[in-house]
């Protein structure tokens, strides 16, 4: 599932989400920025999507530029990406990042670089904190479906 970087988030919702960000949905059909991550950033997220992963879903997306399952070895646990997200809350802006577990073979194996505010809110995110992504997903959502009732 593409979505470009920065739109809002609206993946299986009939609406978009405000202030929940896209990035790191990526397709072979469209360009994306490329640069150095440094290990301490792929730890990092590899750490949060081991601990905080949410809206998981049955099935797994396979990777669109090599067309493979993946899966990673996290402290000789395996890890599969592909069939969750994370949702990071940005550090100094209201709002949240939401990307596709995949996110960490972009950035590993084809040199993808979030934008900035993401890898420094990544940074400063505590994976000890009782952040919940399922829980502010459910909560959005409902606010969103008590302002505009579904038709
Ligand atoms: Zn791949």
């Amino acid at each position: 599932m593409y979505f470009q970087d920065g739109i809002e988030y609206s993946y299986n919702l009939s609406f978009t989400l405000n202030n929940v960000i896209c990035i790191g949905w990526l397709s072979k059909d469209y360009s994306f920025n490329r640069g150095e991550v440094s290990t301490n950033v792929k730890d990092k997220l590899l750490k949060t999507i081991q601990l905080k992963s949410c809206n998981k879903m049955r099935g797994v997306h396979k990777c669109e530029f090599c067309n493979s399952e993946i899966q990673i070895a996290l402290n000789e646990k395996r890890q599969i990406l592909g069939h969750a997200e994370i949702w990071i809350p940005s550090g100094h802006k209201n709002i949240i990042y939401a990307s596709p577990t995949l996110i960490y073979h972009y950035i590993d194996k084809y040199n993808y670089l979030p934008p900035n505010d993401f890898i420094e809110s990544l940074m400063e995110f505590d994976i000890n904190s009782d952040w919940n992504g399922d829980d502010i997903i459910l909560d959005l959502v409902k606010s969103v479906q008590s302002v505009s009732p579904a038709s």
